[in-house]
């Protein structure tokens, strides 16, 4: 049977702005031979169409139904799970907007709920519209009033929705950002209601992956870059995995992992990645 990979994309097909040698083609050739690719990125920030231009350049497979990021993740749980929401608070950059819109949702972006307040001396609900949910990811506009738009809406029982919940994000080598954590933290913390998680590495995001082609999440191998993240979601859908050393994950902090928490294989460039993909088709 053909294989299913789930793949991460930062730290394993590009590495900020550089590609990691031969992983694209590698992806192509496993696509050219039936399997099927379908990337899986925590990043709140961006669009589809942004990683189906990146990826095409690259030589890698790719279509727009194969890119489920945290925000589509999102977009999709929420039409499956609840298609009562028509109104949507999107505390996040543009790419999350478009996605929830993309599933038929009326989308009031954080920025203009806090503008309303603020105008009118209204609360976030009145100025949402009366939003029944709120969707946080990393908004690089954050303000005071912001968190105080969404607060308001979930204290009143809006859903409470994460694309992620990383604490920081490497924007180059060596520098941090808040990361959506940090944003959907303080949203928890001013509406004492914790959020349903959606990304990496809770199940959402590689069950969302693998039904967007048709196959259970437990056929994947997700091949990412990140322990605490690719390799824990996997564990949490019963996926097998390949650490990727060529991101955030160093030999060492591998080495130091309990069994219990280590991938089924590791790989340390696109040549090894080959390799052990050949072995896993094997096995099953
Ligand atoms: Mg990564």
């Amino acid at each position: 049977m053909s294989l299913l990979l789930l793949v991460d994309l930062d730290g394993v097909v590009y590495r900020g702005d550089d590609p990691v040698p031969g992983v694209a083609e590698l992806l192509m050739q496993r696509a050219n031979a039936g399997d099927d690719v379908v990337y899986v990125t925590n990043n709140s920030m961006h669009y589809r169409a942004d990683y189906v231009r990146r990826l095409t350049d690259l030589g890698a497979p790719v279509a727009s139904d194969r890119i489920v990021s945290a925000p589509r993740a999102t977009a999709l749980y929420l039409r499956e799970h609840h298609p009562e929401v028509r109104r949507v608070l999107a505390v996040g950059a543009g790419g999350l907007d478009r996605e929830l819109r993309d599933v038929g949702l009326e989308v009031v972006n954080s920025g203009f709920a806090a503008e309303r307040m603020a105008k009118e001396g209204i609360d976030g609900v009145a100025a949402s519209g009366g939003a029944e949910a709120v969707v946080a990811g990393v908004d690089p506009q954050m303000t005071y009033m912001r968190i105080a738009a969404a607060a308001d809406c979930v204290r009143a029982g809006a859903l409470f929705i994460a694309t992620n919940r990383d604490p920081v994000y490497p924007v180059e080598v060596g520098r941090l950002r808040p990361g959506a954590g940090s944003i959907v933290a303080a949203i928890e913390v001013a509406s004492s209601v914790a959020p349903t998680t959606i990304g990496k590495p809770e199940p959402l995001l590689m069950e969302a992956a693998a039904h967007a082609v048709g196959r259970d999440p437990k056929e994947g191998i997700v091949i990412g870059d990140g322990i605490l993240t690719d390799i824990a979601a996997a564990r949490a859908v019963g996926a097998r995995s390949i650490l990727m050393l060529t991101g955030v994950t160093t030999g060492a902090a591998l080495e130091a992992l309990p069994s219990s928490d280590r991938p089924t294989k590791v790989a340390g460039d696109a040549n090894e990645l080959a390799q052990v993909l050949n072995e896993l088709a094997g096995e099953r």
